[in-house]
């Protein structure tokens, strides 16, 4: 059994949980996961991922989950990525950046109708918050929503969303009052993306996560029936802010993942590979490598789960899930990085899935708060902690 199945840190029913997806991946994914980066991903491969039962392990039963936690939500994430990174990010950005929102904001009747569907893999969701004019700036949100008797009309673009041309609703944020503040006057809506003036502009062609597809929507008078404003009335930049948490924590279990399979395919390869007479391993430049690697990923398990469970006990994680979030994705550059190093040649082909591990890896600095602005948020937090006599 390897290391990351019998550490201490997780419970024994995580550990047999996490044997259970690997086992689902090794049958499911790792055989197509080099064809998968054709794209888009099968969405037969997401209803069975649904059906298993890895859609919904955050989410509450009344959404059709099994309510176990983000700790289990961060294995998913680990094993799926290990195997495919884009595929996970489509999974993810389904079930965790479109449904957690839902999850925790949604009236019972949204829930069955707009998540429940998510969960078993039937239908695909995504989040709209970049826009072509905003991306790190949030609060500068430009997309608007004005009332028409009982109806929203929505007007505005949605770039970068993940699922986006697949998707059958978007969580939008949507500026309501532009008279106040955006972080007063922003709503969160579900939108049904087959509703009139919806349209797709173009997948975007990306470097990495090629089984994944990620688009740039525009809304032209979308006209949206009542029901769908998720939580209250301005609430929506709350609602953002608790779903960046959980999506960051969630994110460095992905981050894991693409860092691990590089990381093992590494080690086997320097005590085949034989140069001066001797397993590559042997030489220094190349063993301390593999144990920069094996560092960074036991650390980076130890401050997912750390950020994971304090979220099931209902703490605030702002910084610990900005913290994993920065060092799990920072390391996934660096240990795709140094297992293509230490391939050497083979290592740039594709005869090795550690280049694409590397595209896919290089994402995670950017999507989801970029390095830069999660060093801005721990700082924050961290002067928060200061002024109010932590430190
Ligand atoms: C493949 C992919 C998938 C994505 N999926 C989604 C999705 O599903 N939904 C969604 O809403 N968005 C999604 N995004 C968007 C992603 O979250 C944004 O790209 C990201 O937040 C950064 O915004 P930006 O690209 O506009 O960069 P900008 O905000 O324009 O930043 C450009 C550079 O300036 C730096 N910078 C900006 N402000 C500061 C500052 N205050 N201090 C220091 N540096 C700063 C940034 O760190 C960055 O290096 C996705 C993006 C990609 C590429």
């Amino acid at each position: 059994m390897t290391e990351y199945l019998s550490n201490v840190l997780w419970t024994e029913d995580e550990i047999e949980f996490r044997k259970e997806v690997k086992a689902f991946c090794d049958k499911e994914i790792y055989p197509i996961a080099d064809e998968l980066d054709a794209g888009p991903y099968p969405r037969e491969l997401i209803r069975k991922i649904g059906k298993a039962g890895y859609m919904g392990v955050h989410h509450h039963k009344d959404a059709g989950g099994t309510n176990r936690g983000l700790s289990y939500e961060v294995i998913v994430a680990e094993e799926i990525s290990a195997a495919n990174g884009g595929l996970d990010m489509a999974r993810m950005a389904t079930t965790t950046l479109y449904g957690m929102p839902l999850t925790k904001f949604g009236t019972k009747e949204q829930k069955e109708k707009y998540l429940k569907p998510v969960v078993t893999g039937e239908k695909i969701g995504c989040i709209g918050i970049t826009e072509p004019d905003v991306g790190s700036d949030v609060a500068a949100m430009k997309t608007r929503a004005e009332k028409d008797g009982d109806e929203w009309v929505i007007n505005g673009e949605k770039r970068f969303i993940t699922n986006g041309s697949q998707a059958d609703y978007m969580c939008a944020f949507v500026v309501t009052d532009p008279s106040v503040k955006s972080k007063e006057g922003m709503t969160a809506f579900i939108i049904d993306t087959k509703s009139d003036g919806f349209s797709v502009v173009q997948d975007h062609d990306l470097l990495g996560m090629k089984s994944a597809r990620v688009s740039w929507l525009k809304m032209e008078d979308v006209r949206v029936p009542p029901g769908m404003v998720l939580g209250e009335l301005g609430q929506g930049f709350k609602i953002m802010m608790d779903e960046l948490d959980s999506e960051r924590t969630a994110i460095a279990g992905e981050a894991i993942g693409y860092g691990r399979t590089p990381y093992e395919i590494a080690v086997k390869y320097s005590t085949e590979r034989e140069q001066f007479g001797r397993q590559i391993r042997m030489f220094e430049g190349v063993s301390f490598k593999i144990a920069n690697m094996a560092m960074k990923l036991e650390a980076g398990r130890a401050l997912t789960l750390t950020a994971a469970r304090m979220y099931d006990k209902g703490m605030k994680i702002t910084k610990e899930a900005a913290i994993a979030k920065l060092y799990t994705t920072e390391a996934a550059v660096e240990i795709t990085n140094d297992a293509l190093q230490v391939l050497g040649g083979v290592g740039y082909t594709t005869d090795y899935p550690i280049e694409r591990f590397l595209r896919d890896a290089r994402l995670m600095t950017i999507g989801g708060g970029t390095a830069e602005i999660l060093r801005f948020i721990i700082q924050r937090e961290v002067f928060k902690e200061l002024k109010s006599g932590l430190i």
